[in-house]
């Protein structure tokens, strides 16, 4: 099979840029490892900045998203003693809507078909070859059967494990890493969330975050060291954890139900350079990791999304080789904004192991600072809803 773009990854990096390539009239394929049920059952990210709901918009995607999204004007940081709130609205004249991964990915998934955007689902041994020339290909096995697919660009969207970002030499690669001494302990269930915007609490036993995400299903996470088995947190031991870490007016409101599902998840700061070698490119989590704190993961994904369309877009129109030339700078700059952020915010809303009593004065007076000060709220809130792209 022959093609102008092969997208690795039917996550929603992929189908995304799978969607935006063929609004262009750009071929492509995307080649996906599991069934579209098992990448519908990975419950992720559930707040989604301006730049990815505008996407949607400009796809003519964003029905469901318009009617059941929820838009949230604010979010709230919690010490265990006060709530302050960060007025997004008000300070960037911008919302975040919350709507979830999964109902973002199933968009896209059912509206491959009628696009003409062609997914392949069920690719084992999914491999890149000639990377650094002009005639690209990609292997893979389906129903026990080799196939090869020739592209002029290949957009590696295989999330963290996949195989694209290792395709490229160890000699120009770099790795950025910080793994955190904690996992998120996340819970979904068909309850009613206990408040209307988020809530992020650091409490002298550990974060917690109050999310949701619709009117009626909630998600919420607290931390727990990485030894913890998952068997050992029953739903009545995470809801109890929950009511004492988010504090007595949230627990007086949370609705407690059975979990939907349960897990843990380690949490990583990674940063892969560059982003371009040859004719691949990579997008979202291929490239980079954020943890949770902030909700950029998927946001990120979108960005470079942008980005690569918009240079593959440029190349196929009128040849503009600078275009993807510098595609991995451009992606990048604002990756770095977007780890910083989370970074940031996980350092400020988490106790640390290692931590000693001047980093918990560290992380009051800078709560402090922000509850006392516009300048910095704005800031807080000009990063949560999105830097620019
Ligand atoms: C447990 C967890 C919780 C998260 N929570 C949040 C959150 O609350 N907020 C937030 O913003 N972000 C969150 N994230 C991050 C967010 O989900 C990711 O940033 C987002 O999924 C990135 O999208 P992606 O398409 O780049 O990668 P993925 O969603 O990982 O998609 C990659 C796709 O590539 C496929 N693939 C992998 N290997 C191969 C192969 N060999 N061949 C073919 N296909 C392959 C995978 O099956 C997958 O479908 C979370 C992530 C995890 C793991």
């Amino acid at each position: 099979m022959k093609t102008q773009v092969a997208i690795i990854g039917a996550g929603p990096a992929g189908l995304l840029l799978g969607h935006v390539l063929r609004a262009e009239g750009i071929d492509c394929v995307v080649i996906e490892r599991q069934t579209p049920d098992y990448v519908l059952g990975r419950i992720r990210a559930g707040v989604l900045e301006q730049g990815i709901v505008g996407m949607m918009a400009r796809l003519g995607l964003d029905d469901r998203l318009k009617a059941e999204g929820l838009p949230h004007d604010g979010f709230n940081l919690a010490d265990g003693e006060r709530l302050i709130r960060i007025d997004v609205a008000a300070l960037t004249g911008q919302q975040v809507v919350v709507y979830g991964q999964t109902e973002i990915t199933r968009d896209l998934m059912d509206a491959a078909a009628a696009r003409d955007l062609e997914v392949i689902y069920g690719a084992d041994d999914v491999a890149l070859h000639d990377i650094e020339g002009d005639a690209p290909f990609v292997t893979y096995v389906a129903h026990g059967k080799p196939q090869r697919i020739d592209a002029r660009f290949i957009v590696g969207c295989d999330g963290f494990h996949g195989p694209s970002r290792q395709a490229i030499p160890a000699s120009v690669a770099r790795h950025f890493e910080r793994v955190y001494p904690f996992g998120w302990l996340g819970i979904l269930a068909e309850v009613p969330p206990c408040n209307h915007e988020l809530i992020y609490a650091n409490h002298e036993r550990g974060f917690a975050l109050a999310s949701m995400r619709s009117a009626t299903r909630s998600r919420y996470y607290i931390d727990v060291p990485l030894s913890e088995r998952i068997e050992d947190w029953s739903d009545d031991r995470v809801w109890d954890e929950l009511a004492i870490r988010l504090g007595p007016e949230a627990a007086a409101r949370m609705t407690r139900g059975p979990s939907i599902e349960k897990s843990i998840a380690p949490l990583r700061s990674y940063v892969f350079e560059p982003m371009r070698h040859g004719s691949l490119l990579l997008c979202g989590d291929a490239a980079h990791i954020v943890p949770p704190t902030g909700a950029k993961g998927l946001n990120l994904a979108a960005s470079d999304v942008h980005y690569a369309g918009e240079a593959l877009v440029r190349w196929f129109r009128a040849g503009d080789g600078d275009s993807v030339a510098d595609y991995s700078d451009k992606a990048l700059a604002r990756v770095w904004k977007s780890e910083r952020f989370s970074w940031s915010l996980t350092k400020l809303m988490h106790r640390f192991p290692d931590d000693g009593p001047f980093e918990r004065r560290m992380q009051l007076a800078e709560l402090d600072y922000i509850a006392s000060s516009v300048a910095a709220q704005t800031s807080i809130a000009e990063n949560y809803v999105g830097l620019p792209v």
